[in-house]
């Protein structure tokens, strides 16, 4: 592959600050077993028996002790990144971490050591065929798990769980593929041919199969990412005792002065596992006041970016021209929920209610609750995992992201584009063909076999330092 890939890396595998222990971790490259030995001898005095746990003395160039610890050495291809891989377990500071990983710079020299870029462990994880994209990127995924529901999904996903699914399914379009490129060759006895190996219900299958996955992934995907959630409307109304109650804490500044919450608040909490991005935004009102305008700009900027808006009104108001005219410049298609705030204070206590629109079916819901006394919060709560499309009681679903929802809705259209070329009457057998061949490709893509350079770029750029 690149040349980039056979250099040997080093970096601080542990994360920044103090702890217990810290671990500097060398990957030796491509054919890297004389660097392996040199850096060992050079760092610890010795070479390491394999997979063997070693407390050794760190050395620097002078034969000085800068740390003492456990040294391991993974001979390749056992090794995290099927590279010679020796791991230095030291102290946890930063300074005494640094001073191991110069050390090690200075050792390797010779051998061009230079430090990892991030992700770069698992990318060589990745090339030697350690681990499938899926799996790499479920790496990254699990470190940077927000709720336990994510970690225990990303966790599958790491074991190969999705992986395991995606190649079912390309095993099955294969299989269709050969029977459908076989039958090419035999024009004139495609229809019996095709018929007696039952294609449409092997496509069926399939097709079936595709979205058993997808509707995993897509609640995978919800793990993963959340949903953005921004309360608005006017001053006053409740928005940042809501967002309270959300989130169980004194978080935003509740004040009984309008125009309070100028900036924006941030933050997020779960519900079943799925992380809800939630943001306070400043009142929307017509002001003079400067300050208060930019808040107001920078509030429907982060309406026109969120998935959910929380329309907050005063329950003893009802809909006022002012909401109006804010829903009215709310985003087409975004749902909105229309939250009553207050309750407490007028007769009716809380309820969902869902309204018919004008137009018919894109209904919004309206709930009443009473931010302050906490009361009607989990009607809110259940109606935002209802617009998430959250299904409960799916337990074992795979992380999954954005990128592998996008190639299964495309294998699954290239799959639609496939059962229509085979329909009697329109039948053409190498556009049925050609469609099975796209499918599989989108479906290659999410476990990288056959991935671009640029797109393995972007993945692994966004793994921290040392992983
Ligand atoms: P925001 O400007 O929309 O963020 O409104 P705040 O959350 O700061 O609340 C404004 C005032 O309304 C505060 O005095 C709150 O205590 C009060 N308030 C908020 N929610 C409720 C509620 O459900 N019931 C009652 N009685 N008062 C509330
Ligand atoms: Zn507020």
């Amino acid at each position: 592959m690149l040349s980039i890939d056979s250099d040997p890396i080093v970096a601080i595998a542990t994360a920044p600050g103090r702890g217990g222990i810290g671990v500097v971790r060398i990957s030796c490259g491509r054919g890297g077993e004389a660097a392996a030995e040199a850096l060992m001898r050079a760092l610890c005095g010795q070479t390491l028996p394999p997979r063997h746990a070693s407390y050794v003395a760190f050395v620097d160039g002078g034969g000085a002790v800068l740390d003492r610890g456990i040294a391991l050495y993974f001979p390749a291809p056992h090794s995290y990144t099927g590279e010679h891989v020796i791991e230095l377990q030291g102290h946890g500071g930063p300074v005494v971490l640094q001073l191991v990983l110069q050390r090690c710079l200075e050792a390797g020299k010779a051998f061009a050591l230079r430090l990892a870029e991030p992700g770069e462990f698992t990318r060589r994880a990745f090339l030697n065929d350690k681990l499938d994209l899926a799996q790499a990127e479920a790496v990254a995924d699990l470190i940077e798990a927000s709720t336990e529901a994510a970690a225990r999904s990303a966790g599958r996903s790491l074991e190969g769980a999705f992986s395991q699914d995606i190649r079912a399914l390309v095993d099955e379009v294969i299989a269709l593929r050969m029977l459908v490129e076989a039958t090419l060759d035999f024009p004139e006895e495609e229809i019996d041919f095709l018929e007696a190996a039952d294609a449409h219900g092997k496509l069926a299958h399939i097709h079936e199969r595709l979205d058993r996955v997808l509707i995993e992934a897509r609640q995978g995907a919800l793990l993963r990412e959340g949903l953005s959630v921004v309360l608005a409307g006017q001053p006053n109304v409740g928005k940042s005792s809501l967002l309270n109650a959300l989130a169980g804490a004194e978080l935003a500044i509740v004040t009984p002065v309008a125009g309070t919450t100028r900036d924006k608040v941030a933050q997020t909490i779960q519900i079943e596992g799925i992380p809800l991005h939630i943001i306070d935004t400043a009142g929307l009102r017509e002001t003079e006041d400067e300050v208060e305008k930019i808040g107001i700009a920078r509030t429907w900027g982060e309406i026109e970016k969120a998935d959910v808006i929380l329309h907050l009104l005063d329950a003893r108001a009802g809909v006022t021209a002012e909401d109006a005219l804010i829903a009215a410049r709310f985003p087409t298609g975004m749902p909105v929920v229309r939250v009553l705030n207050k309750t407490d204070l007028t007769d009716v206590g809380p309820e969902v209610s869902r309204l018919v629109a004008a137009d018919g079916d894109s209904g919004i819901c309206e709930i009443r609750l009473s931010a302050k006394k906490s009361e009607g919060i989990d009607l809110l709560r259940a109606e935002l995992l209802r617009i998430a499309g959250w299904q409960a009681g799916t337990e074992s679903v795979y992380l999954a992201r954005e990128r592998h929802l996008i190639a299964l809705r495309a294998a699954r259209e290239h799959l639609s584009l496939a059962a229509e070329h085979a329909e009697l009457g329109n039948r053409s057998l190498d556009l049925f063909a050609e469609e099975l061949r796209l499918a599989q490709e989108e479906l290659n893509s999410i476990t990288g076999e056959f991935t671009s350079d640029d797109l393995l770029g972007v993945i692994f750029s966004r793994f921290c330092i040392g992983k």
